[in-house]
């Protein structure tokens, strides 16, 4: 299989007048990479997932798949295959049939499609289960056969719609360690759908993080976890407190406590993104004022209040418990788990 560059430019669809689900999108997609296109239900991304497949066409804009426009192009002329949510496997057919299915319509020699299917069953891990009828598999294992059914036609793209949502959250971790390691193996170029922020960044080479059919920012997970370019990006992946300070380009002050901080900001007034697991108990620092305390095994994570607003935090323990609520304590941060963003 080979690896395709994906490219969309400027691309809105509006479904009515007043009904822009997407708007103004661009966005390149290097070959044999997995781009997730994350947001919150209702922001687009399903709707641009459609148009790279051709289910859905641009009110605006262009798509190319492999350097080639395809913006007017139907689906089955376009070269990628979609995984979806449903599965959308045919009952009555059993695993090989599900699987070749597409080689059948495309009106490939017997021996051929039967080599093809084989194949992309073993690439799943399904070998020997070819004569199962789908009724009878798990639900890991049909989302496996969906899998197999959008390889074996040997896309240039690989679109995945929430593939993991009907599975349980054990499930869901396994089966997406497969995709990406299956997908990385075979260098296919892959964008992948989901609401999930944990799933987004286990699996991607970079994250979209789309709001309101807008890309918001876009980069490596490390990149959107640790430099968030506003309030939206950094609630939305991973959790965050947010408190008022100010910042002289070299000294953060968040009201008596200072702290050394080196980022390309604006001086002066600045929203502070504080990360839960960046926050450490001490005898100096922000003054604080347990509000709850959730004792979870090998974290524990407390809500503090301070002058500057609420503070969550995920503390590393050791079976003990340090507080308890209503006692006061003081917050301290550690530099990597802090973020400036203009207020
Ligand atoms: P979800 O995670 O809930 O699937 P999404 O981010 O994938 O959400 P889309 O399905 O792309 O969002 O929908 C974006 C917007 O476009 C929504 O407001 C939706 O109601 C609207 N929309 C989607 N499809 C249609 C359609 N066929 N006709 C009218 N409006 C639509």
């Amino acid at each position: 299989m080979s690896a395709a560059p994906v490219k969309l430019t400027h691309i809105t669809k509006r479904f009515a007048k007043d009904v822009i689900a997407v708007d103004d999108v661009s966005l390149e997609v290097e070959p044999g990479s997995l781009v997730t296109l994350l947001g919150p239900s209702g922001c687009g991304k399903t709707t641009i997932l459609r148009m790279i497949a051709g289910l859905e066409r641009a009110t605006s804009g262009q798509v190319f798949i492999d350097d080639q426009e395809v913006t007017q192009l139907p689906a089955n002329l376009r070269d990628v295959t979609m995984v979806f949510q449903s599965y959308a496997l045919f009952p009555h057919m059993n695993v090989f049939e599900n699987v070749a299915y597409g080689l059948q319509v495309a009106r490939r020699p017997a021996d051929e499609i039967k080599k093809r299917a084989l194949e992309a069953l073993a690439m799943v891990g399904l070998e020997g289960l070819e004569n199962r009828s789908t009724r009878a598999l798990s639900g890991g294992q049909q989302q496996r056969v969906a899998l197999a059914r959008a390889l074996v036609m040997q896309p240039k793209v690989l679109l995945f719609d929430e593939p993991l949502s009907n599975l349980d959250a054990k499930l869901r971790k396994r089966v997406r360690e497969e995709i990406r390691d299956l997908q990385k193996s075979l260098g296919i170029t892959s964008i992948y759908v989901t609401h999930d922020q944990e799933e987004a960044l286990a699996i991607s080479d970079v994250i979209v993080v789309i709001n309101k059919g807008r890309i918001e920012q876009q980069g490596s997970p490390l990149e959107l976890y640790t430099q968030p370019c506003n309030n939206f990006v950094a609630d939305f992946i991973g959790s965050a407190s947010f408190l008022k300070g100010h910042y002289d380009g070299k000294i953060l002050s968040l009201a008596k406590y200072q702290l050394n901080h080196e980022q390309a900001i604006t001086k002066g007034d600045v929203t502070v993104m504080v990360r839960p697991e960046a926050v450490m108990l001490g005898t100096e620092g922000l003054k604080a004022r347990v509000i709850s305390v959730s004792y979870l095994g090998s974290i524990t994570d407390f809500l503090f209040q301070t002058e500057l607003g609420e503070v969550m935090a995920s503390i590393p323990g050791e079976g003990k418990m340090p507080l308890q609520k209503g006692d006061e304590t003081y917050l301290r941060f550690k530099p990597a788990g802090i973020h400036l963003l203009k207020p």
